[in-house]
C-alpha cells in the first residue's frame, strides 16, 4: 500500500497510508489526544486536523492549550461571529476580514443600513451560542479564483470579491459552516461545537484596509477562551484594567492632560505629574552615574544636512518634524544619537577612553498617526532614558552584560517581571559577517548568562544590527515594551567614528543604543496602571497630607507642615474647616500614602498620628521621627 512517513516531535516516525490526516495520527497515539487536537503543524505549516497528508512530513499536533491552538480557536470564533451577524442581519451587512488578535479577535463589517451598538452584543452572542451548539462541521473547500469570485458576487459580498481579485493564486480556499461561507486560508476548528466561551467587548470604526480614503467599516472586538472559567477570569481582569486606566487616573489624580489646542499626542504635565516624572528622572540620573555613564545633553533641533548624513532623512523622514530658520532647514530630533556622536567626534579618542557611555534624558518628537495615539502609551513627544555606548569590539560582551544587569536591577526595584527576546540578522543587512557574529554572540551570551529564559526571533533584527527587546509584565499580566539594546554598525561608519588602538592604528568603535525604561511618558502610564495610582512612598508626588481635627490645631499643623517640608518630605496640608472623616476620604481618593492627623492630644505631645491610605494606623510619632521613617522607606532607591 502507498505509505507516507510521519515524524513526531520526539523524533520517532511512523508509517501511515497516504492521505491519512493529523487526526488519524492523533488517534494512533491516544484517544485523549485525538479529542484535544484541533489542528496541526505539518512541516511547520499550520493546517486543519482533517488535512490529508500526501507526502512524508514532520507533524506537531496542536491543542487548545498552545498559542497556535488558541489562535485557531479565536479565528474560528471570528467566523462564528460573522456567521451569527449574517444570520441576524442578512444582506444589510457585508463581511470583510476577521483575524485573531492578542486576547481575542475582531471582525470588520460594512453596512450603511445598520449601526452596531453594544446593546445588541447579547443578541449576537446568543446566536453564536446556537450555531456553536448545532455542531456544524467547518469544512475547507478549494476552488478556482474565478468560481470563488462568482460565489461571493452572487452573495453580494463585494469586499470578499475585491480581496480575491487581489490574490495572485489560481486556487483559493473557502471555509463553510452551515450556510455561511468565508474566504480564508485557515486552518479552523473541526466543528463549531468546540467554541464554548466567547464575549463581544466593543465596537469601533476602522477603514477598509486601514486606508482613510476607503469606506468606514464597523469593527466588533470580542474575545474567546476554551472554557467559561478562563473567559470569566479574563473579563474580570479587563474590568480591573478599566478601573486602572491611566487616562482616567491621570485626570482623577491631576497628573497630566492632553489638549487639542496644544496638539494631539503632546503631554501637558500638571504639578503632581511633573513631580512624579522628576522623581523618576532623578532616579535615572543616579542609577546611570552609579554605572559609569556620563550625562550629556544635545539640542532639540539639528540641521537637516546632519539627518541626511545619519540616514534618518532617507529612512525616517515621514515621522519627523522640520522647521526652517534663516533659510536653514532643521529637523526636530526623533532620536538622540546624533549629538552623542558629535561629542565622540569632538576629540581624538584612544582605546584608553573606551568604553564611553553617553546618557541623556532626551526629549524626542515622532509623528504618529492620530489614530494610534493612546494616552501616555503612544504619544508624539516623549523623553527617553537613552544612552549610546561606544566601545572597542572586544568590550561589547561586557557592556551588553552590564546593560542586562542594569535592566534586572531596575525591574527589581519596580517589582516587574519581564521577558526577553533577541532578533538576529535579517536577509537584507549591512555590516560584515564578522561584525554580525560578534554582536549576536555578545547579545546571546549576555542573555544566557542572565539565567532567564528568552526567545529568538531569527532574521527579525534591524538591517543595521541585532537587538534585544525586553517586555515587562504588569500587575494585570499585560506585556509592555520597555528596554531595548540595539547594536549598530551603520552610524559609526556614516560618521566615521574612530579610536586609536594599542597598535597606534585607527579602529572603528562599536555602537550600542539602549534604553532601560524606554519612554518616560509610557513608563509613567504603565506605572499608574500597575500600581492603580497607589505609588510606593519613594515615588509618590505627595507623600503625606496633614489634617487637623479642629481649627484649634491649625497653628500646630502649620508648624509641622513647615518642618516636614524643610526636611524634604513631600507634604501637603488640609486645614479646611471640614469633618475629619471627609478630609481623610478625600486624601484616600487622591491615594496619598500617609495622612498625618493632628488633634489636641497630638498637639500637646508634639506628635502626629500617621494613618496609611490602606486604613492602617501607625503609632503617633514626632515630626522628626516621621521624617526618618520616610527616609528609611525610600533609602533603598537612593
Ligand atoms: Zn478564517
Ligand atoms: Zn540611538
Amino acid at each position: 500500500m502507498d505509505q507516507v512517513q510521519i515524524t513526531l516531535p520526539d523524533g520517532s516516525s511512523r508509517e501511515f497510508p497516504r492521505g491519512a490526516t493529523p487526526l488519524d495520527v492523533a488517534r494512533s497515539i491516544s484517544e485523549g489526544l485525538a479529542r484535544q487536537a484541533v489542528a496541526a503543524r505539518l512541516d511547520g505549516q499550520l493546517a486543519d486536523i482533517s488535512t490529508p497528508i500526501e507526502d512524508n512530513a514532520k507533524i506537531e499536533l496542536v491543542t487548545l492549550s498552545s498559542r497556535d491552538g488558541l489562535e485557531v480557536y479565536r479565528h474560528s470564533a471570528a467566523h462564528l461571529m460573522a456567521h451569527a451577524v449574517k444570520a441576524l442581519f442578512g444582506d444589510e451587512v457585508q463581511v470583510t476580514i476577521g483575524p485573531a488578535i492578542e486576547n481575542g479577535f475582531y471582525y470588520d463589517f460594512f453596512s450603511d443600513q445598520h449601526k452596531f451598538t453594544p446593546e445588541e452584543f447579547e443578541v449576537i452572542e446568543k446566536k453564536m451560542g446556537e450555531l456553536a451548539a448545532a455542531d456544524l462541521p467547518i469544512v475547507r473547500e478549494e476552488v478556482s479564483r474565478d468560481s470563488a469570485i462568482q460565489i461571493f458576487k452572487e452573495m453580494g459580498e463585494s469586499y470578499k470579491v475585491e480581496l480575491i481579485e487581489d490574490l495572485p493564486n489560481e486556487m483559493v480556499s473557502l471555509y463553510r459552516q452551515g450556510d455561511f461561507v468565508d474566504l480564508c486560508r485557515g486552518p479552523h476548528l473541526p466543528s463549531t461545537k468546540f467554541l464554548k466561551a466567547f464575549k463581544l467587548t466593543s465596537v469601533a470604526g476602522a477603514y477598509w484596509r486601514g486606508d482613510e480614503h476607503n469606506a468606514m467599516l464597523q469593527r466588533i472586538y470580542a474575545t474567546a477562551f476554551p472554557d467559561k472559567k478562563e473567559l470569566k477570569a479574563y473579563l474580570a481582569k479587563l474590568e480591573e484594567a478599566k478601573k486602572r486606566d491611566h487616562r482616567k487616573l491621570g485626570r482623577e489624580l491631576d497628573l497630566f492632560s492632553f489638549n487639542e489646542e496644544a496638539g494631539a499626542g503632546l503631554v501637558i504635565w500638571h504639578p503632581k505629574g511633573a513631580l512624579l516624572r522628576t522623581l523618576l528622572e532623578d532616579f535615572e540620573r543616579r542609577e546611570h552615574l552609579k554605572r559609569g555613564y556620563d550625562i550629556v545633553m544635545g539640542p532639540q533641533i539639528l540641521r537637516t544636512e546632519l539627518w541626511k548624513t545619519s540616514g534618518h532623512y532617507e529612512n525616517y523622514r515621514e515621522n519627523m518634524y522640520f522647521t526652517e530658520v534663516e533659510e536653514q532647514s532643521y529637523g526636530i530630533k526623533p532620536m538622540n544619537c546624533l549629538a552623542h556622536m558629535l561629542i565622540y567626534k569632538s576629540r581624538i579618542r584612544s582605546y584608553r577612553d573606551l568604553p564611553l557611555r553617553f546618557f541623556e534624558l532626551g526629549t524626542v518628537h515622532r509623528h504618529e498617526k492620530s489614530g494610534v495615539l493612546h494616552g501616555l502609551l503612544r504619544v508624539r513627544g516623549f523623553t527617553q532614558d537613552d544612552a549610546h555606548i561606544l566601545c572597542a569590539p572586544e568590550q561589547l560582551d561586557g557592556e551588553i552584560k552590564g546593560v542586562l544587569q542594569f535592566v534586572q536591577d531596575v525591574m527589581g526595584i519596580f517589582g516587574f517581571e519581564y521577558e526577553m527576546e533577541i532578533s538576529t540578522r535579517p536577509e537584507k543587512s549591512i555590516g560584515s559577517d564578522e561584525d554580525w557574529e560578534r554582536a549576536t554572540d555578545a547579545l546571546m551570551s549576555a542573555l544566557r548568562d542572565s539565567g532567564l529564559p528568552f526567545e529568538v526571533n531569527e532574521g527579525d533584527g534591524a538591517f543595521y544590527g541585532p537587538k534585544i527587546d525586553i517586555k515587562l509584565k504588569d500587575a494585570l499580566d499585560r506585556r509592555w515594551q520597555c528596554a531595548t539594546i540595539q547594536c549598530d554598525f551603520t552610524l559609526p561608519e556614516r560618521f566615521d567614528l574612530t579610536y586609536v588602538g594599542r597598535d597606534g592604528e585607527k579602529h572603528r568603535p562599536v555602537m550600542v543604543h539602549r534604553v532601560i525604561l524606554g519612554a518616560i511618558e509610557r513608563f509613567v502610564g504603565v506605572l499608574i496602571e500597575h500600581f492603580a495610582g497607589n505609588f510606593p512612598l519613594w515615588l509618590s508626588p505627595v507623600q503625606a497630607v496633614i489634617v487637623n481635627v479642629t481649627d484649634n490645631q491649625a497653628d500646630y499643623a502649620e508648624e509641622v507642615y513647615r518642618s516636614l517640608r524643610a526636611e524634604g518630605v513631600r507634604v501637603q496640608k488640609d486645614l479646611r474647616n471640614e469633618k475629619l472623616g471627609f478630609k481623610i476620604r478625600e486624601a484616600q481618593v487622591e491615594k496619598v500614602p500617609y495622612m498625618l492627623v493632628v488633634g489636641d492630644k497630638e498637639m500637646e505631645s508634639g506628635t502626629v498620628a500617621p494613618r496609611h491610605r490602606s486604613g492602617k494606623n501607625l503609632d503617633p510619632m514626632t515630626p522628626v521621627e516621621f521624617v526618618r521613617f520616610v527616609q528609611d522607606e525610600s533609602r533603598q532607591y537612593h
